[in-house]
């Protein structure tokens, strides 16, 4: 089986602790993703509200290029374009089969600077999660009732230009609402759960989830616990966000974006290994072949193919 997934916070674990890609005590190493024949992963840089913004955008350069050495030693490819993307398809090009994009979660690392997305353009950014809790610069956080600043209008804008894709996930509803009106493009939720199922603001309502499937978006359910269910959490729980997002016609839009290294994940999952659990799972209750595939890589690969 292959596996791509949309978000996870290892660039920055593996930062931190030094632990590298290869093998550590985190929830992604190339040896639990080596279970999959391909692995394709969107690696999220994120912006530490406790640090300023500044802070943030020095770290940001840092964290990648820690991260660019890691890739190279484990033989994975950073991908800028849906071209670049797609090359896995041709036969003899198969020998590095496993994918990454790079991505910043939380827009606070901008400031009030737009040549600061310019930068991150040129440093491989091609998904930018506009906010991540509370309020900075772009605009308001799940957590907050503010939408888009002036500032924030302006990033949707130069990001949809330069093509960057906007992800949703974090953003409070007047802030989705505020992207929605002011862009036609597709904007993704790299890892957002249903609130029809579990009640948090983290969540997508309805209308959000097919605002986004009918632009053509994508939607990655997240593992992280809080987001799923009350404690405990299993892996049963998030397969009910899965089956929503499916009544709601979700089959080409849902995938999976876990929050590795980002979360405390269900009970009975370790690491990246154990989505193949889920397939398992989804499989028993009647899932068929084609459309957990689509859920495990095609919905994202596609729409990465397709977008970028
Ligand atoms: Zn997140």
């Amino acid at each position: 089986m292959h596996y791509t997934d949309l978000h996870c916070d290892t660039a920055y674990e593996i930062y931190k602790t030094r632990s590298g890609l290869k093998k550590n005590n985190h929830h992604i190493d190339m040896a639990k993703a080596g279970k999959y024949d391909r692995y394709s992963q969107i690696f999220a840089v994120w912006s530490d509200n406790d640090k300023t913004d500044d802070e943030n955008y020095e770290d940001f350069f840092k964290v990648r290029s820690y991260f660019i050495e890691n890739l190279a030693e484990n033989g994975i490819i950073l991908c800028r374009t849906g071209g670049e993307y797609k090359d896995f398809e041709k036969p003899d090009e198969n020998k590095n089969k496993n994918r990454a994009f790079l991505a910043v979660e939380g827009g606070k690392l901008l400031s009030d600077d737009i040549s600061r997305l310019e930068v991150l353009y040129e440093n491989d950014v091609r998904f930018l999660t506009l906010v991540w809790n509370g309020v900075c610069e772009i605009g308001g956080a799940f957590n907050s009732e503010d939408g888009l600043t002036e500032f924030g209008r302006q990033v949707v804008k130069r990001a949809n230009e330069l093509g960057i894709i906007i992800d949703l996930s974090h953003s409070s509803d007047k802030t989705v609402a505020d992207v929605f009106e002011i862009t036609d493009k597709p904007v993704i939720a790299t890892h957002s759960n249903s609130r029809s199922v579990f009640n948090h603001k983290r969540n997508l309502t309805d209308g959000q989830f097919l605002e986004i499937k009918k632009r053509g978006g994508i939607v990655g359910i997240s593992l992280c616990a809080a987001h799923i269910a009350d404690e405990p959490v299993f892996i049963k729980d998030a397969i009910k966000h899965i089956d929503y997002y499916m009544s709601l016609g979700g089959e080409n839009a849902v995938c999976f974006g876990c929050d590795f290294d980002g979360a405390d994940i269900p009970e009975d999952m370790e690491n990246v290994a154990d989505v193949e659990k889920i397939c398992a799972e989804l499989k028993k209750i009647g899932y068929g072949d084609i459309l957990i595939e689509k859920i495990m890589y095609r919905n994202a690969d596609e729409f990465i193919a397709g977008n970028l």
